[in-house]
């Protein structure tokens, strides 16, 4: 990278962070959209919250970059509340229109595991009238691994009190099933580039699907954008499956308007 790009890539996180900062106190700028997840005979179960970020200034700015800015800064705390808050009354108006989830997912970064994180997320579910488990909290398997000593605490209570925790881009770091098992994660999600990736070992998803089995985890398939990824990944035995060819992230709006089958369409034609 030559001087002046490393500059302007400085610059801009720098801008990023000052604007994330005046943006958050009124949350502004700031929306969820939601992903379908469907079973293995593709009707829609369930749907995970994406946290999206609209600075105005002409350019959007995606969660891979205004995430971690949350992350350095802390304000990953508040915002992660707001999530929380904003998929439960989601999940809430869904049902009483008449669209039936089973749970809605949203994701959790490690650095919003501080003392009180379990509190509020039991009294966030209070406050919107619904049950534990209603939610599902994500935390990817990097994070995860990296920092388990720290937090297996708010996970066991949180898993005792019956919420579900799920692994994130499992297959990107190096936990173990047992491991999983013990710190009470109750799922696995496949990350995308285990799905695409040519020079992994073919049987691998279902040999991941096999040992879940074995301890009772369940499996959604991350990323499926084609036909053939949904034959594989359904032969191999996952649960659920969220991709593309299912559904993109969307607004509410757009998500309770679209026919279930439209969304479900993908039928196996074996399973
Ligand atoms: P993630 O939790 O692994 O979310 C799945 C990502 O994969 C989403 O990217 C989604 O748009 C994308 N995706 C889903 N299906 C497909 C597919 O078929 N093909 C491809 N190519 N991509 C697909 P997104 O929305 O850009 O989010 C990126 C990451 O940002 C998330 O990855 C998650 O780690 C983080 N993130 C998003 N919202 C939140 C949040 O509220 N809190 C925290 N802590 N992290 C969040
Ligand atoms: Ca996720
Ligand atoms: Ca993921």
């Amino acid at each position: 990278m030559y001087h002046s790009e490393l500059r302007d890539a400085v610059l801009n996180i720098h801008r990023v962070a000052r604007t994330l900062r005046k943006s958050v106190p009124t949350m502004r700028g700031f929306s969820v959209v939601y992903q379908p997840q469907v079973d293995r005979s593709g009707n829609v179960v369930a749907a995970e919250a994406l946290l999206r970020w609209d600075p105005q200034c002409g350019h959007t700015v995606g969660p891979n970059v205004f995430i971690p800015s949350l992350e350095r800064s802390r304000l990953i705390v508040p915002v992660g509340q707001w999530v929380i808050e904003q998929a439960l009354a989601q999940l809430k108006a869904w049902r009483k229109q008449g669209l039936n989830l089973k749970h809605i997912g949203v994701n959790v970064s490690a650095r919003q595991l501080l003392p009180g994180f379990a509190e509020f997320v039991q009294g966030a579910v209070e406050r919107a009238k619904l049950r534990p488990r209603d939610l599902v909290l994500e935390l990817t398997e990097s994070q995860a691994v990296a920092d388990s000593g720290r937090f297996a605490d708010t996970i066991r209570v949180l898993s005792d009190a019956g919420f579900t925790w799920e692994i994130d881009d499992f297959g990107t770091g190096y936990a173990s099933m047992r491991w999983m098992r013990r710190l009470s994660f109750a799922g696995l999600k496949i990350d995308r580039s285990l799905l695409i990736a040519t020079n992994e070992p073919p049987g691998l998803i279902r040999g991941i699907c096999a040992m879940a089995r074995e301890i009772d985890l369940r499996v959604t398939c991350e990323g499926v954008e084609t036909r053939e990824q949904w034959d594989r990944v359904i032969k191999a035995g996952v649960h659920r499956v969220q991709g593309y060819l299912v559904g993109r992230p969307m607004p509410a709006s757009e998500f309770q308007s679209t026919p279930a089958t439209t969304l479900g369409a993908i039928r196996p034609t074996s399973t």
